[in-house]
């Protein structure tokens, strides 16, 4: 008899990874067009829209509430993903994993169920330089709330040592910024702010997709991202919290499953991770993430970056030969962030995209980032294992054509 340990040794042995097969699991890149916004949101492989499809076709039903056939399998495929999911990050419990709208709804979660009672004014909230909107209004919203202060810091991990102190509640940060593709040292940052009896929350948007994360490790206390940028359907987000800091949180939202008993005076919490979810949950959202899951387990993911760092570097050196060309983002990053000096960023996506090239242009919802960086938007392509080099050269075509308009 195979044993569990056994079947996972066997499944990782089986792992592998060939960019052909895997670009052929997507049916939109059976076409000309390029695409290259991933970061905004990740193409969906077959076997997700097959899950999907097969759910809203043939097994549609309510979760957690009916007990016929169909409502009872979907009820078991959520506490599977929610395992699923714990075990993608190193939660330590199934339950510590919330269903949310996305990383945006996981954050403001956090900002109001954990942080608004806590907060005193004077108390200071330490947010990066390089957070995506998602990771800032939250933090400035409840600062407003409150009468605590949002801390501007550079995410460098000195700078961090000199403003943290006993004034210092949580600590936000990105796991990658979605602008330059910087990874902060999540590791040091971690055991500084818990030395100061901080939380740090990460926002893991653009990192689940490209760095395994052990939560538990790290001592993360709050962790959230989207599931569409991990190849699954939109409007579905997780939050994952320690549970000591999650039951101890007041609710946010109110009805559904939320709570075990009610009456028109006073009402009693349902236990974790139900307490967070009020509403039906997005199903079809979690059942198409299940999907996404397995068939990203069958990939070694070692491999698959390697992949990539070799896409971004041969992609580079392309983009190297525009002599005007100025680079906001890191090198080997999947995100390659620049601007042509003298061409607006719009122009260039719309040129780009009267050639089925697919971008993003513009403040990429890092307003902040982008006066750090002195402009007022980037030309952002961002990769995928399912990107080819033949993408980067119609890319650099297509960047000629573009260019030769407007010499
Ligand atoms: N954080 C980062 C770093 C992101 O890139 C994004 C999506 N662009 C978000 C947060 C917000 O994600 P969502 O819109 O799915 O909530």
């Amino acid at each position: 008899m195979v044993t569990g340990m056994e079947l996972q040794d066997l499944n990782l042995r089986n792992k592998y990874f060939d960019a052909e097969q895997f670009r052929a699991d997507f049916p939109a890149l059976n076409n000309q067009s390029v695409y290259l916004d991933s970061a905004a949101t990740a193409l969906k492989p077959q076997a997700m829209i097959d899950a999907t499809i097969q759910y809203y076709a043939h097994n549609t039903a309510t979760a957690e509430r009916s007990l016929h056939h169909n409502a009872l399998q979907v009820t078991q495929t959520i506490h599977t993903t929610r395992e699923n999911v714990a075990n993608l990050i190193h939660a330590k419990h199934s339950h510590e994993i919330i269903w949310t709208r996305g990383t945006t709804e996981s954050i403001n979660l956090i900002a109001q169920s954990y942080a608004r009672p806590l907060l005193q004014p004077g108390d200071e909230i330490i947010v990066s330089e390089l957070e995506h909107h998602s990771n800032l209004l939250p933090w400035l919203i409840v600062a407003k709330q409150t009468g605590a202060k949002v801390i501007q810091w550079s995410a460098d991990i000195d700078e961090l040592s000199s403003l943290i102190s006993s004034r210092t509640k949580i600590v936000a940060v990105t796991q990658m910024s979605n602008v330059t593709g910087f990874c902060p040292d999540l590791a040091q940052i971690s055991q500084l702010v818990h030395q100061n009896n901080a939380i740090l929350v990460v926002d893991g948007a653009q990192g689940i997709v490209h760095q395994p994360i052990n939560v538990d490790k790290l001592n993360i206390d709050f962790y959230a991202f989207s599931a569409h940028k991990l190849y699954a359907p939109t409007g579905l987000g997780v939050l994952y919290g320690k549970a000591t800091l999650l039951e101890q949180m007041s609710v946010w939202q109110g009805g559904g499953k939320m709570l075990k008993t009610t009456t028109f005076s006073e009402f009693q919490v349902a236990q974790l991770p139900y307490k967070f979810e009020a509403g039906t949950q997005n199903i079809a959202g979690i059942v198409g993430l299940n999907a996404s899951l397995s068939w990203l387990n069958k990939w070694d993911e070692v491999q698959a970056d390697n992949y990539l760092i070799q896409l971004s570097n041969y992609a580079r050196s392309q983009l190297k030969q525009f002599d005007d060309i100025q680079f906001y983002s890191v090198e080997g990053s999947p995100i390659i962030s620049f601007n042509f000096k003298h061409i607006h960023h719009n122009d260039i996506a719309i040129l780009l995209g009267d050639q089925n090239i697919a971008i993003r242009t513009g403040e990429l919802c890092a307003q902040p980032l982008m006066n750090k960086l002195g402009c007022h938007g980037v030309i952002r392509i961002s990769l995928m294992p399912y990107n080819n080099q033949q993408d980067i050269d119609k890319l650099i075509t297509a960047l000629n054509n573009a260019i030769e308009i407007f010499a």
